[in-house]
């Protein structure tokens, strides 16, 4: 069964409950995009206020703890997550990995207590710039997709990112030649650890998509969606890639 074309939204540490009109207005134009399935990941403040607002919406957190409970102050879990009625959650997003310190076991720890959940889970990976300009991009993405990848899973329920630090935030963009070749050479590796699963799971694309490149990257071989930070804030930023993925089938 072809997959289906998968754009999430990811704000960061960004809205206040005044935001929550802005998701309304995404999930309401999403309903004219039935071939796309759409999620937003607010803050974790805003997780069940959404979900309230936007009833059967996809929903999810930006990260969890590997942990079902427990004195990890500051932390949410997994089944807290599920519990207001998210349906997905991020993990390994770069600003974690970087900022936080987080290895590939954390982060495959991490995916690992979503599933267990019920969540579906967006796992991320990517390279620095340095990495990307010595020729080590796709070297270095697989052995993060080694290292953090659980074992076994619903494939329907655990989707990669490949999100190059270089292109979060920054406006820039690798070629759709190289995105091309680093989502094939992810898929290649997921079958040949999964075998046939990997043709379920989705491969997005993140770093600076807006409405004006989604088209082409999307696009791009083994793009099946994309992840977005700063166009996702706004339906008027987020609709047009939505609607450049709908475009797609
Ligand atoms: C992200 O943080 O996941 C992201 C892709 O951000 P941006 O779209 O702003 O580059």
């Amino acid at each position: 069964m072809a997959r289906r074309k998968y754009v999430v939204g990811n704000w960061k540490m960004n809205g206040l409950s005044a935001a929550l009109a802005d998701a309304q207005a995404i999930f309401a134009g999403a309903e004219d995009h039935s071939a796309v399935d759409v999620a937003i990941c607010p803050p974790f403040t805003l997780v069940g206020a959404m979900v309230a607002a936007a009833p059967g919406s996809a929903v999810g957190g930006q990260d969890c703890h590997s942990a079902t409970s427990g004195a990890f102050t500051g932390s949410v879990a997994a089944p807290m997550l599920a519990d207001i009625g998210a349906s997905l959650v991020i993990v390994g997003h770069s600003e974690r990995r970087e900022g936080f310190s987080e290895s590939d076991a954390d982060v495959r720890a991490k995916a690992e207590a979503g599933l267990t959940a019920g969540l579906s889970v967006i796992l991320c990976v990517g390279e620095p710039r340095a990495v990307r300009e010595s020729g080590g991009a796709i070297d270095y993405v697989l052995a993060q997709i080694a290292g953090s990848v659980p074992e076994s899973f619903d494939a329907h329920r655990l989707a990669i990112a490949y999100e190059p630090i270089w292109a979060i935030g920054t406006g820039l963009v690798p070629t759709v030649v190289d995105v091309a070749a680093m989502h094939g050479a992810i898929r290649r590796a997921l079958a040949a650890r999964f075998g046939g699963a990997a043709e379920d799971m989705r491969i997005l694309y993140g770093g600076s998509v807006n409405g004006d490149n989604a088209a082409e990257l999307l696009d791009a071989g083994d793009v099946d969606g994309a992840l977005v930070g700063g166009a996702s804030l706004t339906a008027a930023k987020f609709m047009p890639i939505v609607a450049a993925a709908a475009a797609l089938g």
